[in-house]
């Protein structure tokens, strides 16, 4: 029988994090709401604190905590403010592909996307035309003497702006989805641009923009892996990115109970069962990561029920609590709007469902 417990380490690092997002999120979540500004200095805190590379080694400036720690130092930021918990999944996600698949000049930049040294990574996988459907994607590299000339644009890219790396999906010589692969893009190569950030009915204090690819030379050795290995990667990354984004949602669950008790509205116990049942499920995804046994399924369920959880969570006490919890200037309503992100991105709850579907039809045979 797996045990799911934390242990004494990783709830350090959940009451480390708990201890940042209170002091600092908690300050400054209406201001960020109001400016949308996208928040720096506290993002390098959060590195100074080993937040940004939670399950990345030591060798690299990583706490090398393991995947439940992690989800705990989600559920605590997101606790704080789920925008800074997305910045926070997806800088930990670049990091962990850079680790697992980077040669040794791209596992070098991991300690600049730790350390605080850049504010952020970004996953430049969807498309405006492909988001669930990724394999669909337009962005093309062509070969070159001395490495690919990268062409597209990538939709809906969080911390795009601000990034100091980029992992960029598009197909090689327009070959299709066998030849998907992943280019390593650091900011400042000439022709990468980006549109206007996105104004988000939440989250406001991550950012969102496209990013543009145009005629980016790179060199040869910005390839992560092998041409062709790139869907697998990116499915591979997405599992443990879904792992981040339920932990993100059952922060927002956390916070919603909370911040209803303060008004009055005491959670029954139906409700703080499915709180702790997401908690639950998403530990034992945490920990089969952890354990490197396979845990798509254990992930994709995890972030279904976690995500549509804070939704349901949200919209309940919003009906029940009184007028009070719409209010702009109560957490409440931030937090709704902030959860309903969580049910798309990293696969949307149908993507999820069909995940679910077919690894439960593997299972069975
Ligand atoms: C705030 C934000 C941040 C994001 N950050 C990033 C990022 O950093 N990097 C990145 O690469 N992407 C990012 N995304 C993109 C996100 O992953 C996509 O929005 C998501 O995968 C859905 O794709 P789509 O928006 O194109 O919707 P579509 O794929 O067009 O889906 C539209 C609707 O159809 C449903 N649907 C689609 N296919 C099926 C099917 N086969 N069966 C049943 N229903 C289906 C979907 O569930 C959805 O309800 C972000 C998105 C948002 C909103």
């Amino acid at each position: 029988m797996m045990n799911i417990v934390p242990n004494s380490e990783h709830k350090a690092i959940g009451e480390l994090a708990r201890g940042l997002a209170g002091q600092d999120l908690r300050k400054n979540w209406a201001r960020w709401e109001e400016t949308h500004e996208f928040p720096v200095e506290t993002l390098k805190k959060l590195a100074s604190h080993g937040l940004m590379g939670v399950n990345v080694s030591k060798e690299f400036g990583g706490l090398e905590a393991g995947v439940v720690a992690y989800s705990n130092a989600v559920q605590a930021i997101a606790w704080g403010d789920p925008a800074i918990a997305v910045t926070m999944c997806v800088n930990n996600m670049v990091a962990e592909v850079l680790q697992e698949f980077g040669d040794e000049r791209q596992k070098a930049f991991i300690p600049k996307l730790l350390s605080g040294q850049t504010p952020a990574g970004s996953f430049c996988l969807s498309e405006a035309g492909s988001g669930s459907d990724a394999a669909g994607m337009q962005a093309n590299a062509r070969r070159t003497d001395s490495g690919y000339v990268l062409n597209g644009s990538k939709a809906w890219i969080t911390s795009g702006e601000f990034a100091g790396a980029y992992l960029v999906w598009a197909q090689v010589e327009n070959g299709g989805k066998s030849s998907i692969s992943v280019f390593f893009v650091e900011e400042g190569t000439p022709g990468v641009s980006f549109g206007a950030p996105e104004e988000k009915m939440g989250q406001h204090a991550s950012n969102t923009v496209v990013v543009n690819f145009d005629d980016v030379e790179v060199p040869a050795d910005a390839l992560v892996m092998d041409v062709g290995q790139g869907f697998k990667v990116a499915m591979m990354a997405l599992d443990g990115g879904r792992i981040g984004i339920a932990s993100q949602a059952l922060g927002i669950c956390d916070a919603l109970l909370e911040e209803a008790g303060r008004i009055g509205w005491a959670a029954s116990s139906y409700w703080s069962g499915r709180v702790e049942a997401a908690r639950a499920l998403v530990w034992r995804a945490a920990k089969l990561k952890e354990e490197k046994a396979p845990f798509t399924y254990e992930a994709s369920v995890a972030k279904l029920y976690a995500s549509e959880c804070a939704s349901a969570l949200g919209d309940t006490i919003l009906a029940e609590a009184g007028i009070e919890a719409a209010l702009n200037s109560n957490f409440l309503q931030k937090l709704v709007r902030d959860a309903r992100v969580t049910r798309i991105y990293e696969g949307t709850s149908e993507v999820q469902k069909i995940v679910i579907a077919r690894e439960l039809g593997r299972r069975l045979g």
